[in-house]
């Protein structure tokens, strides 16, 4: 039963590559000196696992931005604009395609990136050409394996990997819409089986070949490129053991490729899909000689494995295959968790004992192994930390509460539209309502005064008073530009989740979890470790301070359950929609503390919804059934005439808008520029008042009334008058307040345009 890694964090302890990167781009440091750092958090990464233990160490899974990136510059493709940049090494050409490349009359805008299926990792998506030629370009791989080989004992150890070539194809998209990029196969995998060919001639025996694209709603035309090309490569390397992994979901629905296709080994993931193990067993049972690599530790979560679980799979495998057909692995690379628990100084040490990062995981393979071989103690001694630390930090009226959901907590008093009738003669709002999505610009002198605080450098009355006079200013330059619905600003949060993280009880923030999620950007999501309650109000004071600065209606701004809980580890001891109603309960009493404070207008915002969504269509439903009612749960306990808006964004909503309509929200706010507003094509038919983003905030670009106003005349066209907001895509945290100001003076100015000639319309 060999023990292997599908991948490990490669973003340093200290996030070091984070820091030599920034240094790179801002010419503080030389390309020599960049990698150094990467080739010191390479060999620490190899050196941990080798002494872990591990029988197959990856290689080739570090990356200085992205792996997906690293794939196309291994198979050189690299759109034609970034091949005429001057620039004189692969490094920089790489990055160029991450970044964008602007100097001097150059202006070439960073290739696209999208989220790597339903985590918070985003990757470079490839671009191909009707014509796309593949060939070998960049040489990390190869370099990499010589380097890794002077640092482990035993080559035998080395497994690189790779993305496999139908996934690499299946993450990119065509350039023009005239081909399919899935006809490629026959280009692709030719290179394929070259850098197999060379890989074996550096003595490698093992190469890990990534197929995600195997846990989804796989079409025919994916199934028959998929035989084609592992035939091929079987075929033509058949002296390489190629393990095909796959993860995030189970595979049993695409088993009927495995009838006709032939790898060494095959991984599955049995933490998000435990079941799949039944069927994949008898499936190899016989005749094959297939060796099963069963991905049992959690490499999207932070909590110990509960080995008994995991034992009672690894036996149920040995029993079917024999335990020379067994591997044992993490279900995923551990690029997903931060690095190691031992650099937590301040959690408490019950919560402490039952939390592991990439470095504890691996170790937990060891753990398996020995249980399996009859070490009893090992496995007690888990048993009872899982048993006792789930009970510690329990509430049982918490637990009750989030039981215990009754039909009228998830249900407004009143339909929308008699809602929306008292709403509307309260508010008296015009026709065409300006606001914006919460945050203003986080300018240094706000990220210094919140750290000064952070760091008791100064009391919290000097604090609180400089906070208000940020809300204060803000409040006066809403009130000059004209917009109808103001907000506070957002100014005492450093990130949206960790504001509420840090406030609410059964919630913390560490100290060192980072986790990457694009390029050089890391987020340190909270750790949901017990029962999720509110102490006291988490918001009210801010916002009452900003209705009290004008006589304009101000918009009291939450962040969601779902996302909450979409951008936290969460606990894993009990069924993940318990924890959304919990957190869902808290939220709701901050609304009606905000209504009771006279607040009428409250945000709650759910970016993350469209991102939490299951891989496979037919989980969809299930999905939406807890996350929409958590939701309700937070919103539903206001009056008729309290205004609930929620906004979303970072994805196309589309394919889900029927859903979105269920959440019950009096006005959703969107992001639908960058797409043109095609969203507006799916939106014909949503109920009740929504703002479709009408310019993008993640372009310094000042958008002109003209064209805000056409996106505005389009929405009206598919929608009732009376039910479109005008608002930007986001919020305006990253923009200059100059660049915010000059592009919300031409959206009210737009909206103003609306008001006089689009009237007629409706
Ligand atoms: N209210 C938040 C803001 O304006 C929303 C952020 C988001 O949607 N990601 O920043
Ligand atoms: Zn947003």
């Amino acid at each position: 039963m060999l023990k292997h890694n599908l991948g490990y964090p490669r973003i340093g302890k200290q996030r070091e590559l984070k820091k030599a990167c920034e240094a790179y781009w801002s010419n503080r440091i030389d390309s020599p000196t960049l990698f150094e750092v990467g080739m010191k958090i390479r060999k620490e990464n190899w050196e941990t696992q080798e002494k872990a233990n591990l029988d197959l160490i990856p290689c080739n899974d570090f990356s200085f931005y992205d792996h997906v990136l690293d794939m196309s510059l291994l198979l050189g493709v690299i759109p034609e604009s970034y091949l005429s940049i001057p620039i004189n090494n692969n490094l920089d050409l790489y990055f160029a395609m991450a970044r964008g490349f602007q100097k001097d009359v150059w202006d070439i805008q960073a290739m696209e990136m999208t989220k790597w299926f339903n985590t918070n990792y985003h990757y470079i998506v490839p671009e191909f050409d009707k014509n796309q030629k593949f060939s070998i370009f960049s040489h990390k791989i190869f370099d990499e394996i010589e380097e890794s080989k002077k640092i482990l004992k035993s080559i035998e150890k080395i497994k690189p990997v790779l993305i496999g070539p139908i996934s690499y194809l299946f993450l990119g998209k065509e350039k023009e819409k005239s081909f399919h990029r899935m006809d490629l196969v026959e280009n692709i995998v030719p290179v394929y089986i070259n850098i197999i060919k060379k890989l074996k001639n550096q003595g490698i025996n093992w190469i890990q070949l990534d197929e995600p694209i195997l846990v989804l709603d796989m079409s025919e035309k994916e199934k028959d490129v998929f035989q084609y090309a592992y035939n091929e490569i079987s075929r033509l390397c058949s002296e390489m053991n190629v393990l095909l992994t796959s993860y995030f979901d189970g595979i049993s629905e695409n088993m009927s490729i495995f009838q006709k296709v032939s790898v060494q080994a095959l991984h599955i993931d049995l933490v998000e899909n435990p079941y799949q193990l039944k069927k994949i067993l008898s499936f190899f049972s016989e005749e094959s000689k297939i060796i099963l690599s069963l991905g049992l530790v959690d490499g999207r979560n932070i909590w110990k494995n509960n080995y008994f679980n995991s034992v009672k799979k690894i036996e149920k495998a040995i029993e079917s295959l024999g335990e020379s057909r067994i591997m044992i692995a993490p279900n995923c690379s551990l690029l997903h968790v931060p690095i190691d628990v031992d650099n937590e100084h301040f959690i408490h040490i019950d919560i402490k004992n039952r939390m592991s990062f990439a470095r504890q995981k691996i170790d937990e393979l060891n753990d398996l192994e020995k249980i399996v071989k009859g070490d009893t103690n090992i496995l007690r001694n888990n048993s009872s930390l899982i048993e006792e630390s789930s009970s510690i930090f329990s509430d049982p009226k918490i637990k009750e509460r989030a039981k215990n959901i009754k039909n009228q907590d998830i249900q407004r008093n009143n339909h929308f539209h008699i809602r929306q009738k008292k709403q509307r003669e309260k508010f008296r709002l015009p026709l065409f309502p300006t606001t914006t999505i919460g945050s203003f610009p986080q300018t240094k002198e706000i990220r210094n005064l919140r750290n000064q605080f952070r760091k008791q450098e100064i009391s919290k009355k000097k604090y609180d008073e400089k906070i208000k006079n940020f809300i204060t200013d803000a409040i006066k330059k809403q009130e000059e530009i004209g917009l109808d619905v103001l907000v506070h600003g957002e100014f005492e949060r450093t990130d949206m989740v960790e504001y509420f993280s840090d406030k609410l009880k059964g919630m913390l923030s560490t100290e060192n979890g980072w986790v990457q999620s694009y390029g050089s950007r890391c987020v340190k999501p909270p750790v949901i470790y017990g029962d999720v309650s509110r102490v006291n109000d988490m918001t009210v004071e801010w916002i009452r301070f900003a209705q009290s600065q004008t006589n304009k209606l101000i918009k009291g701004m939450l962040t969601g359950p779902v996302t909450i809980l979409q951008w936290s580890f969460v606990r894993d001891d009990q069924p993940i929609f318990h924890t959304a109603y919990q957190i869902a309960w808290a939220i709701r009493e901050e609304v009606l503390d905000l209504e009771k404070s006279g607040i009428q207008i409250i945000q709650i915002d759910e970016p993350a919804i469209r991102e939490g969504l299951p891989l496979k269509k037919k989980d969809w439903k299930c999905y939406f059934d807890w996350s929409i009612k958590a939701f309700r749960i937070s919103s539903s306990g206001v009056k008729d005439e309290t205004q609930i808006h929620t906004h979303m964004c970072y994805s196309e909503f589309n394919d889900i808008f029927k859903y979105i309509a269920d959440m019950d929200a009096d006005v959703i706010t969107i992001e639908s520029s960058r797409s043109k507003m095609e969203l507006l094509n799916a939106i014909f038919s949503y109920p009740n008042e929504i703002g479709p983003g009408i310019y993008d905030i993640h372009s310094p670009r000042i958008p002109t009334v003209v064209e805000m106003f056409d996106l505005i005349k389009k929405a009206s066209k598919k929608l009732p008058i009376k039910n479109i907001w005008v608002n930007p895509d986001c919020g305006l945290k990253t923009r200059k307040w100059k660049e915010a100001l000059m592009s919300l003076h031409n959206m009210t100015k737009a909206a103003k345009m609306a008001r006089i000639k689009l009237i007629d319309i409706s």
